[in-house]
């Protein structure tokens, strides 16, 4: 099986405080310039900076959270929190074990969702 899981971790506190203070202002950068950019018409060049946000390290799509640390689902090209990461592996799980039941599972994705776990 193809390993989808990274785990960024930071332990030491301080460096966890200057990380989040980082993320701060680096989302409050980002948003002014694509704020910007859409006030003179440069929508192509503001979609392309919300989309590198999206798709960086210091945004949960889950839960749009700033903080905490985070976990990248290579086959979504995105990084979770672990609190949302978490919760899409026990949903799978839990999707899982309706299917063994012989339950519709709707238009859940499996092959997707098992990149949670
Ligand atoms: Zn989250």
């Amino acid at each position: 099986m193809m390993k989808h899981k990274r785990e960024i971790s930071i332990s030491n506190q301080q460096l966890r405080t200057i990380t989040q203070n980082f993320r701060i202002v680096w989302h409050e950068a980002v948003w002014a310039q694509v704020d910007a950019l859409k006030a003179v018409k440069r929508y192509i060049e503001a979609n392309d900076l919300e989309n590198a946000y999206r798709y960086s390290i210091l945004y949960c799509p889950s839960c749009n959270s700033l903080k905490g640390d985070r976990i990248y689902n290579s086959r979504l090209n995105r990084w979770f929190c672990p609190k949302c990461w978490g919760l899409q592996r026990e949903f799978y799980i839990s999707m899982m074990e309706k299917k063994k039941r012989g339950q519709g599972l709707g238009d859940f994705n499996e092959e997707l969702m098992s990149s949670f776990l």
